[in-house]
């Protein structure tokens, strides 16, 4: 062993040294649809106004902590209640590790819903916090027994909820999820609504209903993915402690610039997702239609299917240039599974094309 590979062992912890680095597969020249990123560009006019507003940015400036202009435009362009407080991440990853960090007293557990998305687990446990995960139905449903049976069980910091949920692509009951959080008032319940922009259903509007209540958002999935800006609203008493462990610059001058630019001009994302809600149920029908393919309900930019030989099958897409998500070996609920991000009508056309061709390899 080298010197520098004794040095690792030596002052990293175990559950570091035996973790697998997250792994973004090489897609270039490939149709992506393994990460659920929009495929359309900006319109040549507002890429020009970015370019002008960015040249403006002063760089040798650290950002403002306070973030205030960046955070009304978000307000008045995610509907935020007025009563609600919020705090920016780096995307909504980090805001899932501020939480792990802030609650990881000995013996804090997070819970969510599995399968599900990995950052919770994978958060909670770097953090030391332990991770229960509770089946879904076999549909794909909240099991609401077992949840709140968990819930009692593990007294969890933290409930995630996505809603949607990724990887299976539907939006939870909401009677189910409402009773889960008025029963359990010394759990913080997280409703991560990175899809919201395809599902048309939100909890934003609610937290006022819920002492322990809070909405994750992102701009990733509306077609800001290379930005990295998620946020949390919640109540301030929460958000506030929450805030303690933020680092105090931890959004970029560029992408705060570049955020509020365009959440002026955000009915033209808008309408992108507009058109990806559409195109889904299209490449919904036309998967359906396949013999031994079963598709999922989504109210995501993506979709679950299962299918006979799904890493043959996964294989096949590749080797035609097309990079989709085996997820079948991610649970066993999700076994002969794939996630297939939606995309341009061409690029659906070439998925579909690809994926005929490799169900009969
Ligand atoms: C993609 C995704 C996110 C987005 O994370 P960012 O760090 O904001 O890009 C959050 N939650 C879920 C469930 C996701 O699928």
């Amino acid at each position: 062993m080298s010197a520098s590979a004794k040095l690792a062992q030596r002052i990293f912890r175990a559950e570091v040294l035996g973790m697998h680095a997250y792994a973004v597969p090489d897609a270039r020249g490939m149709v992506k649809f393994d990460a659920m990123e929009n495929p359309y560009a900006l319109p040549e006019a507002l890429r020009a106004k970015l370019a002008a507003r960015l040249a403006e940015v002063a760089l040798n400036r650290y950002p403002v902590p306070s973030y205030a202009e960046l955070i009304a435009a978000l307000r008045a362009g995610m509907e935020i209640p007025a009563a609600a407080s919020v705090i920016l991440g780096n995307g909504s990853d980090e805001l899932i590790s501020m939480l792990s960090v802030a609650c990881a007293k000995p013996g804090a557990v997070m819970l969510a819903p599995l399968p599900g998305f990995v950052m919770y687990k994978m958060s909670a446990e770097l953090a030391g916090c332990r991770f229960v995960g509770v089946p879904l139905t076999p549909q794909f449903q909240l099991d609401a027994t077992a949840m709140r049976a968990a819930i009692a069980e593990h007294k969890p910091a933290v409930v995630y909820v996505a809603y949607p949920n990724n990887p299976t692509g539907a939006l939870f009951d909401d009677a189910d999820v409402a009773r889960l959080i008025a029963a359990a008032p010394a759990t913080l319940f997280v409703i991560d609504e990175a899809y919201q922009p395809f599902a048309g259903k939100t909890w934003m509007g609610r937290l006022g209903e819920f002492p322990n209540l809070a909405v994750m958002r992102t701009v990733s999935k509306l077609g800001l993915a290379g930005l990295r800006l998620g946020l949390l609203a919640g109540p301030p008493e929460l958000v506030s402690e929450l805030d303690k462990v933020r680092p105090p610059y931890n959004v970029n001058v560029l992408t705060e610039a570049a955020a509020v630019l365009l959440l002026e001009d955000k009915a033209v994302l808008d309408e992108q997702a507009a058109l990806l809600r559409a195109e889904r149920e299209t490449l919904r029908a036309e998967l359906a239609a396949l013999p031994g393919v079963e598709v999922f309900a989504s109210d995501a930019n993506f979709l679950l299917l299962r299918v006979p030989g799904a890493a043959a099958a996964f294989q096949g897409l590749r080797q035609r240039g097309v990079l989709v998500k085996n997820v079948s070996t991610m649970h066993e609920l999700l076994a002969g599974c794939l996630r297939v991000t939606v995309g341009t009508p061409e690029e659906n056309r070439r998925f579909l094309d690809a994926f005929q061709q490799a169900l009969q390899d």
